[in-house]
C-alpha cells in the first residue's frame, strides 16, 4: 500500500474532510482516533461520499506507543498527518496538564514511533494561535510567535520540537501548517463540525441559531477598531484546508526538511459580515445582540497566504458564501450532528 497515510484524529472535523481530499487524490487514509471528540459514524459517511468502502480505522490513542508500533508494523505507512489533539482555548486554561499531555506528549510519542519505524514524513496541525496578538495583518510566517494560552503554547512546543528533530538528522520531511479559522463542511452535507455542548466558535453558534436550537447570537464586542466594530478573522473553508493538506503532503514526500506555512485566505471578515452571509445562504434570520468583548480576544487578524501559494501552488478557492451555504447544508440536514 504505497499511498497509505496514517491520519491521527481522522474522525474529527478537519481530519474527516482531509480523508475525503486524500482519497480523491489517490491516497489511502488509515484513521487512528480515540473518538474523544468524534463519532465512529463519520466512517460510514465517508464511504457514502467516496462511493467505496469506509476508510480503515483504528480505535486508539496517539499516546499509546505500543499501539503505534503495531500500526507501523502492520501497515505500510508512507506518511502521517497528525490532527489528534485537544483544541478548546478555555479548557486549556482550566486544565493545562491534559492539553500538554495530549497535544505535546502525544506528538512526541508519535514522532518517536515514526522514527523507530523509519516513517519520516509528517504534516502537523498547528494554528494561527501561535502568533498571539500580531503587530499587524496580514501575518506572514516570519511574524513573532507569542501564544497567549496553554493551547497555543502546546502547538508552539510541538512546532519547535519537530523543527529540532528535522535539524537533528537527515530524512525528515515535516510541514507545520498554521490554520486560520476553519469553517464550512463538505458540499454533500454528509460530514461537518458538531461541537459538544454550547459552541465557543462563531460559525457553529450562528448555524445553531439559524436552525432554531439557540435563540440568538451574542456578538462579543461591537467597539473594536474595525470597519463595523466587530472582530475580524480569516475564515477558510474546511475543504480548501483539506486540499491544502494534500498539497503539503505531496510537497513533503518530494522534499526533505521543514516547511512552516499559513493556511488562510488572506481576507478578513467581521462577525457581522459572517452573520449576514449566513442569513443569505440559509434564508433564516440570525437574531443577535451586541455584548461585551470576550476576554483575550484579538480585534482583527488575517493570514498572508502567499508562501503556501508560492511553495505548494495552493490557495483557497471558496468564499464566505460557500462556507455559509455548506455549513447550512450540514447543519440543517444533521441538526444533532452524527447522533
Ligand atoms: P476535532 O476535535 O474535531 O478533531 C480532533 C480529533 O482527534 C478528534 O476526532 C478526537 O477524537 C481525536 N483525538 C483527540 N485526542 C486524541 C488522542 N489522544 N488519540 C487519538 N485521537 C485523539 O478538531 P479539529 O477542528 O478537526 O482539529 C484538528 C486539529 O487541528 C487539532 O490538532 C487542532 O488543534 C488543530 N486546529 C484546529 C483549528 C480549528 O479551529 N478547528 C484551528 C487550528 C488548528
Ligand atoms: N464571536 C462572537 N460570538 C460568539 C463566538 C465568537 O461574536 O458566540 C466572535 C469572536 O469574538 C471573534 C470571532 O467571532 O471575533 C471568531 O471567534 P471564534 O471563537 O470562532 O474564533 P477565534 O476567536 O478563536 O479566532
Amino acid at each position: 500500500m504505497k499511498n497509505c497515510v496514517l491520519v491521527t484524529g481522522g474522525a474529527g472535523y478537519i481530519g474527516s474532510h482531509t480523508c475525503v481530499a486524500l482519497a480523491a487524490a489517490g491516497f489511502e487514509p488509515l484513521i487512528l482516533d480515540n473518538y474523544c471528540n468524534a463519532s465512529p459514524k463519520v466512517l460510514e459517511r465517508l464511504a457514502r461520499i467516496s462511493g467505496g468502502p469506509a476508510p480503515r480505522a483504528i480505535d486508539g490513542d496517539v499516546r499509546d506507543r505500543a499501539l503505534l508500533d503495531r500500526v507501523f508494523a502492520e501497515h505500510s505507512v508512507a506518511a502521517v498527518i497528525h490532527f489528534a489533539g485537544l483544541k478548546a482555548v478555555g479548557d486549556s486554561v482550566a486544565d493545562p496538564l491534559s492539553y500538554y499531555d495530549t497535544n505535546v506528549h502525544g506528538s512526541l510519542v508519535l514522532a518517536a514511533a515514526m522514527r523507530a519505524a523509519g516513517v519520516r514524513t509528517l504534516i502537523f496541525s498547528s494554528s494561527a494561535t501561535v502568533y498571539g496578538e500580531p503587530d499587524h495583518s496580514p501575518i506572514p510566517e516570519s511574524a513573532p510567535t507569542r501564544p497567549a494560552n496553554p493551547y497555543g503554547r502546546s502547538k508552539l512546543m510541538v512546532e519547535e520540537t519537530l523543527g529540532d528533530l528535522c535539524r537533528s538528522e537527515a530524512g525528515w520531511r515535516i510541514a507545520l501548517l498554521r490554520y486560520f479559522n476553519p469553517v464550512g463542511a463538505h458540499e454533500s452535507g454528509l460530514i461537518g463540525e458538531h461541537p459538544q455542548g454550547k459552541p465557543n466558535n462563531l460559525m457553529p453558534f450562528v448555524s445553531q441559531v439559524a436552525v432554531g436550537q439557540r435563540t440568538q447570537l451574542t456578538v462579543h464586542g461591537g467597539d473594536y477598531p474595525t470597519p463595523d466594530g466587530t472582530g475580524v478573522r480569516d475564515y477558510v473553508h474546511v475543504m480548501d484546508l483539506a486540499e491544502g493538506h494534500v498539497a503539503a503532503l505531496r510537497h513533503a514526500l518530494a522534499h526533505e526538511g521543514l516547511l512552516t506555512l499559513n493556511l488562510g485566505t488572506g481576507r478578513g471578515a467581521s462577525v457581522l459580515e459572517v452573520v449576514t452571509a449566513f442569513e443569505r445562504a440559509s434564508g433564516k434570520p440570525v437574531p443577535r445582540t451586541i455584548g461585551p468583548r470576550r476576554p483575550g480576544d484579538v480585534p482583527a487578524y488575517w493570514a498572508d497566504p502567499s508562501a503556501a501559494r508560492a511553495t505548494l501552488g495552493w490557495e483557497a478557492r471558496r468564499g464566505l458564501d460557500d462556507m455559509c451555504a455548506d455549513s447550512w447544508r450540514w447543519q440543517s440536514a444533521n441538526p444533532n450532528g452524527y447522533a
